[in-house]
């Protein structure tokens, strides 16, 4: 059941909530995608109705951001505490690790990218990473190819909003194996770290 704030929907999902229905979904072969709502998100909804479509087609919004927490308690609904993108990623590496589905990384910049792999692969060994591509890249064919011949079936996307998030919007039906896409901003950089 979603929540609704000034139109815009959020998932009451926790992160074991979020990793439990995407499995189902992925047992049947479904792509999902997750998106980060804060008040920035929310507000830019209210100007532009093809903001507020992005957020609501996707399959999970997560409540990321004290935000919409404060709005949630004012209006007596149901999200009790914050799910991030930072940490909804993390939850979704450990997964990856215990399921063995490989990874993409896309977005940020190059030492940045593998500076944050190479951190990932240090605490999950046993990673399958498929492959990635800094945030700077211009072909995005060529890119899409790449990604859906790397054997990928979840991609971090870290471009920033709301470009990430148009650009799974894009390309999302010419990756037909990638069955989890996850706009995740500057997480790459925390990664990195
Ligand atoms: N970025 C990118 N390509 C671009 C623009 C941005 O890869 O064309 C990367 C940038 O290097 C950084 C991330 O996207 O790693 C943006 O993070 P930011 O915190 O600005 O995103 P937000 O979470 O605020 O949407």
């Amino acid at each position: 059941m979603k929540e609704k704030y000034l139109g815009v929907h959020v998932s009451p999902l926790s992160y074991e909530g979020i990793i439990e229905d995407l499995e189902g979904r992925m047992a049947h072969g479904r792509q999902s995608t997750i998106i980060a709502v804060n008040p920035e998100k929310v507000m830019a909804a209210q100007r532009d109705e093809q903001v507020k479509k992005l957020i609501n087609s996707s399959t999970y919004q997560i409540a990321d951001g004290i935000g919409i927490l404060l709005a949630a308690r004012l209006k007596g609904g149901n999200i009790n505490s914050r799910v991030t993108g930072v940490d909804m990623m993390a939850n979704l590496l450990k997964f990856a690790e215990e399921q063995g589905h490989p990874v993409y990384f896309y977005g940020a910049k190059e030492e940045v990218v593998t500076k944050a792999i190479s951190n990932i692969r240090a605490t999950h060994p046993a990673i399958p990473i498929a492959g990635y591509t800094n945030g700077y890249h211009k072909d995005e064919d060529a890119l899409v190819r790449k990604i859906r011949d790397s054997g990928a079936r979840i991609i971090f996307v870290a471009l920033g909003s709301p470009k990430q998030e148009l650009w799974i919007q894009r390309n999302m039906s010419k990756l037909p194996n990638v069955l989890v896409f996850q706009g995740v901003g500057g997480s790459f950089d925390v990664f990195s770290g």
